[in-house]
């Protein structure tokens, strides 16, 4: 195991995300099997470590947004499904034969291109059931029909996505199940037209708690994966028992002891009302570490402590006012995101403080960090 030397790194909990995937194939029919989504490097913790864990605990399918992130799994030496669910050019039907990825078809006429490249493609078919991002026409099924009888291209699935189901809302529940019965109907209708379609689905993290009894072959959790929803408030229709598998730590390189009426940082932004204590992190916002948290809107948590970000966030060094606690030293470890003794700083707090969504914070980590489980 690569030790925690670094000055800011990303320690990944194998217990919590085995945890995760029992809890979250638990909210499914048994038919239905889990197609994680690890894009964007893995929501931020390491789509190579976090694949390989999910593989290990008999994961075999998996959903990535590029070309490139299939590819960087495969080169890790990944088995299994590679579903890319976002676009790609039909000029790049070549790599993703190489690599043996299977490319969403975005519309028909997307397929129509892949097709006309001449290489063997495994494709999926997406279906646009109302959110009009990507997917085929569901009231045109000779289109979506034709998709079939293409050459060179095996279509192994067909799916939606919803864009409601974190919303109680009478109006977005609504929604939901429109959405749900179009993509049921469109696939019983190709079925019904001799299309052979041996996967579905429909469901992402929201959608597999809210709406489970849409789900088909397959479901794709994303953030839930990762031990957390995107807001707080949002609604879920059950209790979800899911824990955070990352925890975001960097060193403390240097410490402080300043006058009354001193001030530190740029733009002078802290000034010590009292003889203070700064710690120096080893962590700025090229890290990921929101620069709105900057001022005292943000902690740290040292040995168990909450100590406040003081002045402005640097692009690789942060101060916190340490005052109130038991002594600090160089090399300590400061946690930005995970917990600390009895104290924990969640990513839904870190979402709110900074005025967005885990998802954001997570996939804003840097590529400085170290990953690793522990
Ligand atoms: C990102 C994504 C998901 C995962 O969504 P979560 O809300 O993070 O679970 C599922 N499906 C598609 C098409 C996506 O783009």
């Amino acid at each position: 195991m690569e030790l925690p030397n670094g000055r800011a790194w990303i320690e990944l909990d194998q217990t919590a995300l085995a945890h995760n995937v029992r809890v979250l194939q638990s909210l499914l029919p048994p038919h239905c099997a889990l197609m994680p989504v690890v894009k964007a490097n893995a929501y931020g913790h390491g789509a190579v470590l976090i694949s390989k864990a999910l593989y290990d605990l008999g994961i075999r399918a998996f959903s990535v947004a590029t070309l490139s992130e299939g590819i960087e799994l495969r080169s890790a030496g990944l088995s299994g499904e590679i579903l890319v669910l976002g676009y790609t050019r039909p000029e790049e039907a070549p790599l993703l034969h190489r690599w043996d990825l299977t490319q969403t078809a975005v519309s028909p006429d997307h397929a129509a291109r892949l097709s006309a490249m001449g290489v063997p493609l495994r494709i999926q078919l997406k279906l646009d059931t109302g959110m009009h991002r990507l997917g085929g026409d569901c009231e045109d099924a000779e289109a979506l029909r034709s998709v079939f009888a293409l050459p060179n291209l095996r279509v192994t699935g067909v799916f939606s996505h919803l864009c409601t189901a974190d919303s109680r809302s009478p109006d977005h529940q609504a929604f939901a199940h429109a959405q749900g019965a179009l993509f049921h109907r469109t696939v019983e209708r190709l079925r019904a037209m001799g299309c052979l379609i041996p996967q579905t689905h429909l469901l992402a993290s929201y959608g597999m708690v809210n709406y489970p009894e849409l789900g088909g072959s397959l479901a794709r959790p994303g953030i839930s994966l990762y031990g957390t929803f995107s807001a707080k408030g949002d609604w879920l229709a059950r209790p979800v028992d899911l824990r955070p598998v990352l925890t975001l730590k960097a060193r403390v390189a240097h410490l402080h002891r300043l006058p009354p009426n001193t001030s530190a940082g740029y733009g002078q932004r802290f000034t010590a009302r009292r003889e203070t204590r700064l710690a120096v992190a080893t962590i700025g916002y090229a890290d990921g570490l929101p620069r709105c948290l900057s001022d005292g809107v943000g902690a740290a948590l040292l040995h168990g402590f909450k100590a406040p970000i003081a002045g402005r966030i640097c692009m690789d060094q942060t101060l916190l006012d340490v005052t109130d606690l038991p002594p600090i030293a160089p090399g300590d470890e400061a946690v930005f995101l995970g917990r600390s003794g009895s104290l924990t700083i969640s990513a839904l707090d870190l979402a709110e403080q900074a005025g967005t969504i885990t998802n954001e914070i997570f996939t804003s980590l840097g590529s400085r960090l170290d990953r690793f489980f522990v």
